[in-house]
């Protein structure tokens, strides 16, 4: 499955969080002079914003440069009853079923590389934006019992998977309001056989006698894609065809009236060699031109770029397939890659070192914003576009590669800069590295800055409410034994980090730690969870004046990763949620804030099956209500989203792989 959040997106209810003034300087002071600073003389961007306030960008995304922005077109009437043309598919003898790539090579040659003269081009006529698609299954066999191979379910199924893959996800290049597409329903006509061989007329007149006594959907009122399924063992009137979609005007009933307007009806014909993965790999193609060139007028193929008759299509300069959530699928043409191409949703890996993922003021939904180390050197950025109906990751971008090999990373959104910089705080063998990207237009990273040293294991950076513009507060593991405390005084031009304040030393050597500013005190406690030896121990530090950290609390054993600790909009006060590896795939844990006790759940195992996983990162997104809890996990070398829906089910779904 792609990822379903989409099919989640519920309005993010306003959490009832008090707002913090934060109005209350940080801790100490006159501590700063004591470190090597190594600042950048100019920040750029620094434009504070409101505390917690959720900026509406209208900057979309920083990446999407490359897509043109293309007008919805004028819908022309049809008029007459006019046959197209059609697109259609040509037989093959041989299925060569690749593995899944983002890029295939299209048989043949001619392919540019990225960056080559576009193929296609965009006539203006309609396109499916959002193509519903109705499956009719056409002859008696469909009836049959036993059900025939394959059967009508089994198609069923199959483009169900297809259509929520991310297999339509490149569609979007030739017209943008080319989104997800569904299954609308499925009609078995089972009274009659389609004659060998068929014609388009057959077929058409097949549609115009279900459409007439009302077993289809009227055209007038929704636009669907009527996608006929042969039985096995029928050809076409051109054996060369075993596909092919086009479009007639039906004179559609308004009802109560006796008026009969014309409409558009847009279809294709499927041929069956009783195989699923034929019938699959036909109807893809027919899928994905019927969307992009439903009446011949749109899409279409530049002069020589097509050898067929017909329609000159996305589907037919390419004749590579792959395979997606197990569906058999033919590639198409896409002018942005310059090649065929099976869209998987995946992008480049392979990295190291645990990932940090914040869910950024980018975009209108809020973009996915996630940093990770690189086996070689640097660090790579990924974000996945979450105003796009496919929640598309892009990636990698790399940056600090100059600088060397990195171990751990953690990231922030901060209040610098609009909608906000990303800031990272990474480890260099003993060495504390900064990074930050500014806001746009460039979203240039900067850095390196080295900021500390004698570190090791994985850090934890937040922006707190303390001081007037927020402070950075960022804990570590430190190299021989406990956690090194910093924070960086933001009411200073100079932003001067602190000393290191130690603690936790009764722990001996600690791999990693989680932090967060919880709405405990005023303006909020700091609350970390430190992982030493397998067991999960748990500090937290008033909001002052004492600023003394307490603890170690021990909370669970048998954990073999890194920890992530949030506090949710679950309950009434927030309560605190953690996933942890165990030996075996992942456990969570949730501390129930409104219960005075202030109970830790037992861990609740989930993704069992992907093994051993090495280190995660966990927000609680504003998909779903009160927001999705959403953890990117490291297993091997590839990254893979695992989420909770917010209720009632508080189900984990997952693994969808992030990288290939
Ligand atoms: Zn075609």
């Amino acid at each position: 499955m792609s990822d379903p959040n989409k099919k989640n997106k519920g309005a993010v209810e306003a959490t009832a969080r008090k707002i913090e003034t934060g109005k209350q300087l940080g801790i100490g002071g006159g501590v700063h002079s004591r470190l090597t600073l190594d600042y950048p003389s100019v920040r750029r961007g620094v434009t504070p914003l409101g505390r917690g306030a959720r900026v509406a960008a209208r900057v979309t995304s920083p990446m999407r440069k490359g897509k043109a922005a293309v007008e919805m077109p004028v819908r022309k009437a049809q008029v007459g009853k006019h046959i197209g043309t059609g697109g259609v598919v040509h037989s093959r003898t041989t299925m060569d079923y690749s593995p899944v790539q983002r890029a295939v090579q299209p048989l043949g040659g001619g392919a540019g590389g990225a960056g080559a003269a576009a193929k296609f081009h965009d006539n203006g006529g309609p396109v499916l934006p959002n193509a519903r698609v109705q499956l009719v299954f056409w002859g008696r066999s469909w009836g049959n019992t036993p059900a025939p191979t394959p059967s009508a379910t089994q198609v069923g199924t199959a483009l169900i998977n297809m259509i929520n893959s991310p297999y339509l996800s490149a569609l979007s290049q030739y017209r943008s309001n080319i989104g997800q597409a569904s299954l609308r329903g499925t009609t078995l006509f089972t009274n009659s056989n389609p004659p060998n061989s068929f014609t388009d007329q057959n077929v058409i007149n097949m549609l115009i006698g279900l459409l007439n006594n009302g077993s289809l959907p009227n055209p007038l009122f929704e636009t669907v894609l009527y996608m006929v399924i042969m039985p096995q063992g029928v050809a076409s009137s051109n054996a060369s065809f075993v596909g092919e979609h086009t479009f007639f005007s039906y004179n559609a009933q308004l009802p109560g009236l006796g008026i009969r307007i014309p409409v558009p009806v847009h279809f294709a014909w499927v041929t069956n060699n009783g195989t699923l993965d034929s019938v699959t790999t036909i109807a893809s193609h027919e899928l994905v031109e019927s969307i992009t060139d439903p009446e011949g007028s749109a899409i279409l193929g530049n002069a020589g770029v097509c050898s067929q008759g017909g329609w000159c299509e996305i589907g037919d300069v390419c004749y590579t397939t792959g395979r997606l959530n197990g569906v058999a699928v033919q590639s198409y043409w896409s002018d942005i890659d310059g090649a065929c191409i099976v869209p998987d949703g995946m992008v480049a890996g392979p990295v190291m070192g645990n990932p940090a993922m914040v869910q950024s003021r980018f975009g209108r939904k809020g973009n996915f914003e996630l940093v990770v180390p690189l086996p070689a050197n640097g660090l790579a950025h990924y974000w996945r576009n979450n105003d796009d109906p496919f929640l598309a990751w892009h990636g990698p971008y790399a940056f600090g590669a100059r600088s060397g090999q990195y171990s751990a990373v953690t990231m922030i959104e901060s209040n610098y800069g609009s909608p906000g910089n990303l800031e990272v705080v990474a480890i260099q063998g003993s060495n504390l590295i900064f990074f930050w990207r500014d806001s746009g237009p460039a979203f240039n990273w900067n850095g390196p800055f080295r900021i500390g040293s004698g570190v090791a294991g994985v850090p934890a950076l937040i922006q707190s409410r303390f001081g007037h513009q927020g402070n950075f507060e960022l804990a570590m593991p430190d190299s021989r034994a406990g956690i090194k405390f910093y924070w960086r005084n933001n009411d200073l031009a100079s932003k001067p980090w602190s000393a290191p304040i130690m603690f936790g030393k009764s722990l001996g050597r600690v791999d990693a730690v989680s932090m967060i500013q919880s709405n405990y005190g005023n303006p909020g406690n700091l609350e970390l969870m430190a992982l030493a030896s397998g067991n999960l121990y748990f500090f937290w530090r008033d909001s002052g004046p004492a600023f003394h950290w307490q603890g170690p609390f021990h909370i669970a054993s048998g954990v073999s990763g890194d920890v992530a600790l949030i506090q949710s909009r679950f309950g009434h006060k927030g309560n605190f949620e953690m996933v942890a590896p165990l030996a075996n795939g992942l456990a969570h844990y949730w501390r129930n804030n409104d219960n005075p006790s202030m109970p830790w759940s037992p861990p609740i195992p989930f993704a069992t099956g992907v093994g051993h996983v090495d280190s995660l990162t966990m927000i609680q997104s504003n998909f779903g209500s009160p927001g999705n809890l959403e953890v990117e996990a490291r297993i091997g070398s590839r990254l893979a989203l695992f989420w909770r829906d917010s209720g009632p089910a508080l189900h984990w779904n997952g693994p969808i792989w992030t990288t290939r």
